[in-house]
């Protein structure tokens, strides 16, 4: 069937972020970045800590994402995600601290492989934050 919209939906755990119609999506796939139009052909992607933005007119929003699922459908992009964050909700000075605490742990080097891989996921989610807030 053909649709006349797309709507796109961010939610976590805790709360939605986002519930709006947009002219394109694009969101961090684990494979690779990827676009949605209108009208796409359904998919299901795992998603990768990073950025995320939409269109709608000739406005451009910049959204966090801690990693999570997409779930496209012709019609409708919902995003279930660990965590998200509009960028002018991201406390810039909290990613800078959770930056600092992550390089920490990486410094003292490999000694268990559990908390080296969630320093990791850490850095990567505080230096994504301080991205996004950014633009
Ligand atoms: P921290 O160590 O500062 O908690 P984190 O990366 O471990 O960072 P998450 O587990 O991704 O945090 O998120 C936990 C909750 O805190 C989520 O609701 C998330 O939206 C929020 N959050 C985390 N960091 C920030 C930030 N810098 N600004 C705004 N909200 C944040």
């Amino acid at each position: 069937m053909a649709e006349k919209s797309l709507l796109l939906e961010v939610v976590t755990p805790d709360r939605q972020v986002v519930s709006t119609e947009v002219d394109i999506v694009v969101a961090p796939g684990v494979e690779g970045q990827f676009g949605v139009l209108v009208n796409h052909i359904p998919f299901l992607s795992a998603l990768e800590i990073g950025e995320m933005y939409y269109r709608k007119g000739g406005q451009v929003e910049y959204i966090f994402i801690g990693g999570g699922f997409a779930e496209v459908t012709g019609a409708k992009v919902t995003i279930l995600a660990d965590s998200a964050e509009r960028g002018k909700e991201i406390d810039i000075e909290r990613a800078k601290r959770a930056r600092e605490r992550a390089e920490k742990r990486l410094a003292m080097g490999r000694t268990a492989e559990i908390d080296w891989a969630r320093a990791e996921a850490a850095l990567r989610r505080s230096i994504s934050r301080m991205k996004v807030a950014g633009r």
